[in-house]
């Protein structure tokens, strides 16, 4: 049985103020929804913040990203022991917005989860195609390319404690949803890939949707046999929206 997965990407939003209260607001409604794992992703300067506010609720954290490296000449990277030094439980690698703004390739992705793993990090692979790749009907092959990059790295035993994110590029940020329909035949792809190598392994890894999920279309998506929950961009931004797309998986 997987349990449900509602985590908020708060990207690079937010300051001190307005995490306290937003955390407040998440921390008050957590108990309402306990059927549902929940964690958010700040930028790393509120880690400490985050940590701080979290550490003796149910709620958990990670970090948007991390470098590939584990320490030494590489200004302005974050190595994932020092997110360890924060006691992140999660680190997203591979958001399309790391991949398109920042040129991050399939094979960097699939060394940043490799250097995740390796000292003890989830991390949470985001794949996905853009507007024009699933107008050429391409999209099935993109996602396997990405997953695929993983696997030639960490082999099926990378995916154990790890979570997918199935996020379409041209439904981050755009208010426009993949219907159900279409999320769910991707999620069922990729579980399919995976059980073509180990299918117990397959049949426990989390798949979340992401883009432009919000309370008004969780319930449709989150009813899907292969949707395990939701990363959430501009919707965890305000803890009753956040809060009422995890009720939606309850
Ligand atoms: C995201 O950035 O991971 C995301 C899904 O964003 P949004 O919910 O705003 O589309």
């Amino acid at each position: 049985m997987r349990r449900k997965f509602v985590a908020g990407n708060w990207k690079m939003n937010g300051s001190a103020n307005s995490i306290r209260e937003l955390l407040q607001g998440i921390r008050e409604g957590a108990a309402e929804v306990a059927a549902v794992e929940l964690a958010v992703f700040p930028s790393f300067v509120y880690l400490g913040l985050v940590e701080q506010q979290l550490s003796d609720s149910s709620i958990g954290w990670g970090a948007q990203n991390l470098s590939e490296h584990a320490s030494g000449a590489h200004t302005g990277e974050v190595a994932g022991s020092m997110l360890q030094d924060f006691h992140c439980d999660y680190v997203i690698v591979g958001h399309s917005e790391r991949r398109t703004l920042y040129g991050e390739t399939d094979e960097i992705v699939a060394r940043k989860f490799a250097t995740a793993r390796k000292i003890g990090l989830k991390p949470i692979l985001c794949v996905g195609e853009t507007l024009q790749e699933r107008e050429q009907g391409v999209t099935e092959a993109v996602v396997e390319r990405q997953i695929k990059a993983v696997l030639d790295l960490e082999g099926i035993s990378g995916f154990a404690d790890a979570v997918i994110a199935y996020e379409p590029v041209w439904a981050i940020g755009t208010g426009r949803t993949a219907t159900a329909g279409q999320a769910q035949e991707v999620h069922a792809f990729i579980r399919a890939k995976l059980a073509q190598l180990d299918s117990a392994l397959a049949s426990q890894v989390r798949i979340l949707y992401g883009g432009s999920m919000k309370a008004a279309n969780a319930a449709e998506l989150l009813a899907m046999p292969d949707i395990d929950g939701g990363l959430i961009g501009g919707a965890s931004l305000e803890a009753k929206e956040f809060l009422a797309i995890a009720k939606a998986g309850c």
